[in-house]
């Protein structure tokens, strides 16, 4: 009997359909799987058969120089710009047809380059807003003492208008904002740009911290050594293409990669 058994696993094992199914599954087996990503901006072809994963629990970075394709890449996995081609799916769903507002609901949190803050609303009210997709009021406050503790400077200046506060505190208020939503993944697309070196610190220890605490986060960075250091995996990103990828502490290792991302 069990011969018979091991005799019918072996020629399931070499038949081809076997192979072919289970790769499939796999490749869809990351909390969010980007598969030949295809993006045009009228005839510039910006992003070309792009393909990458972020397993649950990870940090991921990509990195590359102006111009590369990051930001675009990010816009589409939020469904805010159309992909030409290729397949998003988050916890096994295509988001093909999701509006921008149930990607958010879904668990995906974007932080787009530039903050856009609220600049006309308070602190306080922006956290409120990044909470605008639930409605359980008691959570929203713990959420709130959460991200207050994270971020003590959004507490001091709970009532300014977030159009006034410095560089680095409206990053803290759009990345706090991204938590109220209670995001499965958050995306970050540049928190360390214009900011003073010490802030630069502060917001990778807070990436860490964000991580640590259950959430995965999907980072992209032209600080590639910086980002290379908190993260666990990376993709390196030239004029619209994967050119490698890897454990991060094998980036920074990697002779190609220091000598054109991390010489600086
Ligand atoms: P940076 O680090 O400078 O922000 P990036 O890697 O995020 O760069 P993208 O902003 O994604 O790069 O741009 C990728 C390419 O697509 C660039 O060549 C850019 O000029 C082009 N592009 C981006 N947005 C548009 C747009 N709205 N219309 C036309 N081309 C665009």
């Amino acid at each position: 009997m069990l011969n018979k058994i091991l005799k019918f696993l072996k020629s399931l094992i070499a038949s081809e359909k076997f192979y072919v199914s289970n790769i499939k599954k796999s490749e869809k087996t990351g909390m969010l799987v980007v598969q030949d990503l295809n993006v045009h901006y009228g005839a510039i072809h910006a992003i070309k058969g792009v393909s990458f994963e972020v397993q649950q629990g990870e940090i991921i970075t990509l990195i590359g120089s102006n111009g590369a394709g990051k930001s675009t890449i990010l816009k589409t996995i939020s469904n805010v710009l159309r992909k030409s081609g290729g397949d998003v799916f988050f916890l096994e769903k295509n988001l093909e047809t999701t509006e921008p507002h149930k990607v958010v609901e879904m668990g995906i949190s974007h932080v787009p380059e530039g903050r856009r803050v609220f600049p006309q609303l308070t602190v306080y009210e922006n956290l409120q807003m990044g909470a605008y997709i639930r409605n359980d009021k008691s959570e929203i406050e713990k959420d709130l003492i959460i991200v207050y503790k994270r971020f003590p400077r959004l507490k001091e200046r709970e009532n300014q208008s977030a159009g006034t506060l410095s560089g680095g505190e409206q990053q803290m208020l759009a990345m706090g904002r991204a938590l109220m939503s209670r995001p499965k993944i958050l995306i970050l697309d540049e928190p360390s740009m214009g900011l003073a070196p010490l802030l630069v610190d502060e917001i990778f220890n807070i990436i860490t911290d964000i991580n640590k605490a259950g959430t995965t986060i999907l980072l992209v960075e032209q600080n590639a050594n910086r980002a290379l250091h908190v993260s666990h995996r990376g993709y390196v990103l030239e004029t619209g293409k994967i050119i490698a990828s890897g454990k991060s502490s094998d980036l920074l290792n990697d002779e190609k990669v220091k000598e054109a991302y991390l010489s600086a």
